[in-house]
């Protein structure tokens, strides 16, 4: 594989992004408008610089990196593409809008991977010519330093795409794991209810915001506590997983916490918006 395109360059597809370009990998980068490529090339810029700062790598690597990297507002421009990672906003009807599109636009044998957090693989798989071609690649928040990767076979997934994307998995420095296609797959099928309870936690009074993160922190040496990973991961992303979870498990144990709801209702988006279970305002 040489030619990866990536679509969506918010808080998931641009650390993709910067991932395959530093590995030596040719990308293109798509999103609806100029404004949000040009922000997500900000931090992609903002985290190479950091990584250089630090000595992960080089300014040579960083300035290669850059040139690797295309940014168009046109899906055409994929039809080159090897295999495609599509990171676009956590709706089923937004991922088969673009699958559809990319079904017809890519060429044959190209793959055609999502980074979805909980839409079913196979579901998405069904709106292609391809679902053998199509595959979960589940990258964790931040890319650029998580090493995980959830490798989700839909139903129809073959072999070839699986050991494929196992491999480039690999080449990118990062660990891929298998699983099968069922609502959340593992991380987020244990993780959200978890980020979820802590949201009850906190509506019903239980402990103030920082005292759930602490205690969670100290006491299962989790790295950061539920409610300001939350925050790291975006509300509305929490959400769009946790209606999946409860519709498609369909037990009422995945419920979303409503105060989760009211603050996606009210734009307090986390770390992105500037605003969540903490206030990143200045
Ligand atoms: P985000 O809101 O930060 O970015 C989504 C981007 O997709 C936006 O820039 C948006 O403009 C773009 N987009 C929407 N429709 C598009 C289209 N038709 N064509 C091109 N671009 C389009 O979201 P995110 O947090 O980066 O999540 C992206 C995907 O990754 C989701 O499926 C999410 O569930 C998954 N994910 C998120 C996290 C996380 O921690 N945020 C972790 C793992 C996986």
């Amino acid at each position: 594989m040489k030619q990866i395109g990536i679509i969506g360059a918010g808080t998931m597809g641009n650390g993709i992004a910067h991932i395959c370009a530093i590995n030596g990998y040719d990308v293109i980068l798509v999103d609806l408008d100029k404004a949000l490529l040009d922000k997500g090339l900000a931090t992609i810029l903002k985290n190479l610089n950091r990584q250089v700062a630090k000595g992960k790598i080089t300014q040579e690597i960083m300035d290669k990196a850059l040139r690797n990297i295309q940014m168009t507002t046109q899906m055409t421009d994929l039809s080159d593409a090897d295999i495609v990672i599509e990171a676009a906003t956590e709706n089923p009807e937004i991922k088969d809008s673009i699958f559809r599109q990319m079904d017809e636009i890519c060429k044959d044998g190209a793959i055609l991977a999502t980074n979805t957090s909980s839409i079913s693989i196979t579901k998405i798989a069904s709106v292609t010519k391809r679902p053998h071609n199509v595959i979960g690649m589940h990258f964790m928040n931040p890319v650029p330093v998580m090493k995980l990767v959830e490798i989700i076979r839909g139903h129809l997934t073959d072999d070839a795409t699986t050991t494929a994307v196992i491999d480039m998995t690999k080449r990118l420095g990062k660990s891929p794991v298998e699983c099968n296609d069922y609502p959340g797959f593992v991380a987020n099928r244990i993780l959200l209810p978890m980020i979820n309870e802590a949201v009850f936690c906190l509506m019903e009074g239980v402990a103030e915001a920082e005292a759930i993160d602490e205690i969670m922190k100290l006491g299962m040496a989790h790295p950061m506590g539920p409610l300001t990973l939350a925050d790291l991961i975006g509300l509305d992303v929490c959400l769009a997983i946790m209606e999946v979870l409860h519709r498609d498990l369909g037990d009422s144990k995945y419920r979303p916490c409503p105060l989760l709801k009211k603050m996606v209702a009210a734009g307090t988006l986390g770390r992105k918006t500037g605003k969540g279970f903490y206030d990143y305002s200045k």
